[in-house]
């Protein structure tokens, strides 16, 4: 029979694999949680409003990478793509609106019909935050800085770049939207086909455009700076001060846009050079105008979301899951035995696995593999004095003790070799 395949651009996480996410996870937790960012977790499926609504009139182009399915009620629903509508969806939904601003972190898959290449998945996990209810632009300086912070604990913020530009308001958008397209018209022919769709459309998402030919045309356009009015301006300024006393170091990219029409203000990227094309491992940016088109009141929000496949493809990590202490039985009879030996075990806080069957020999064998520093024997001289064998498997030497006095040595060894080791408290 054919091997079962996964789909395409879906993955399996081994163990040291997942060691890795779960590390990236853990660091953007335990940053969050520094910053008063409360987890909170959305459906990884809703019904496609939530993600059609927002995009408007650009929704055609933008479902396309999404999973969209009827369920037997002929409702339907979409795997989600990003984590942000759901975030927002879920606070308008709790009636927070009346209790801002509010912080919350979140993670978990994403799910984009792409086409799959290295850092581009269609399963993928994101690490995100959303701080909602704040327009003053303090907190679009407080996300980037949380964003850092993060970057740093996982060890990789020498390797990183950060590129940051503002799209302005309402009126200064207007006004660079306009000009871009007078600019672009004049390049239409040359334009990839999802882009001159986009030229009526949403515009500003060409500049985000990843086609060679696009990106050239794009070295030119007009500077959507340039366009920004005062206010704007200033709200810019102010973001970029922030940043210098913050001594976080940044560039200014102008084509550096997030493609939807509810993003307004401060856009950012971390980079890095290190994963080839797809180098983006952190975007975000100011969202004021998502909660109204969710079909809520105005509330201003502004954050961030992190790719934690291709952040774990840059951390250091190693995986061991070696156990303390292996048990294994002289004959297959005394198995039983090791059972409650197992428990008392890792109730003491030890990591124990039991060698089930096998010659002595290839018992040891699988002891040595999976480097364990202990194994506890039973065989028939221990069972009839009610004792253990206790072998230190880095020494060689072994004794005939009482289960409580091999524990005591046990565990004075592995705190002298300094093995990570919980002690019952
Ligand atoms: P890109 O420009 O690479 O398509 P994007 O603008 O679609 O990215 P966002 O929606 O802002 O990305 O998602 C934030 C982060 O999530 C990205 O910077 C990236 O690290 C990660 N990400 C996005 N799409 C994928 C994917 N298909 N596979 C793996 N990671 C992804
Ligand atoms: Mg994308």
């Amino acid at each position: 029979m054919e091997k079962l395949r996964t789909v395409r651009g879906v993955h399996d996480l081994l163990p040291d694999n997942l060691h890795k996410h779960n590390k990236v996870i853990k660091a953007g937790l335990n940053v969050s949680s520094k910053y008063c960012y409360s987890e909170i977790e959305i459906p990884i499926f809703e019904f496609s409003e939530v993600f059609k609504r927002p995009l408007g009139k650009s929704s055609d182009i933008v479902t396309k990478e999404n999973y969209i399915f009827k369920d037997r009620s002929e409702d339907e629903l979409m795997l989600r793509p990003e984590g942000t509508s759901g975030v927002v969806r879920a606070f308008l939904n709790a009636g927070l609106v009346q209790d801002i601003p509010q912080r919350f972190s979140y993670f978990g898959p994403m799910f984009r019909y792409e086409r799959p290449q290295k850092g581009r998945l269609r399963q993928f996990k994101q690490f995100g935050i959303e701080c909602i209810g704040i327009s003053n632009s303090m907190a679009d300086i407080e996300v980037i800085s949380l964003g850092y912070e993060f970057l740093k604990k996982l060890d990789i913020i020498g390797k990183i770049t950060l590129k940051i530009n503002s799209l302005g308001d309402t009126d200064s958008r207007v006004n660079y939207r306009k000009v871009l397209i007078e600019y672009l018209n004049d390049y239409r022919s040359k334009l990839s086909e999802d882009s001159i769709k986009r030229l009526s459309e949403n515009p500003l998402r060409i500049l985000d455009s990843k086609n060679a030919v696009d990106q050239k045309i794009l070295i030119d356009a007009p500077n959507v700076l340039d366009y920004l009015n005062e206010k704007s301006r200033e709200r810019f300024e102010n973001v970029c001060e922030g940043l210098n006393v913050l001594k976080i170091k940044y560039e200014i990219d102008k084509n550096l846009v997030r493609g939807l029409d509810y993003y307004c203000h401060t856009a950012f990227e971390f980079m890095t050079d290190e994963l080839g094309a797809q180098g983006t491992v952190l975007a975000g940016g100011r969202y004021d105008g998502l909660s109204k088109m969710l079909g809520g009141v105005e509330v201003p929000g502004v954050g961030w979301a992190a790719g934690v496949e291709r952040l774990a493809l840059m951390v250091q990590s190693e995986y061991i899951n070696s156990p303390d202490i292996v048990l294994m039985a002289q004959t297959e009879v005394y198995n039983h035995l090791l059972l409650p030996i197992m428990n008392e075990l890792i109730n003491q806080g030890f990591k124990v696995e039991i060698i089930y069957t096998g010659s002595m020999s290839k018992k040891f064998k699988r002891a040595n593999k999976i480097n364990a520093s202990f194994a506890i024997l039973l065989g028939e001289e221990e069972v009839a004095k009610k004792v253990i064998k206790l072998k230190n498997l880095l020494l060689g030497s072994e004794q005939l003790i009482d289960l409580n006095q091999g524990i005591k040595i046990i565990k004075k060894h592995l705190k002298l070799t300094g093995a990570k080791f919980e002690f019952k408290k």
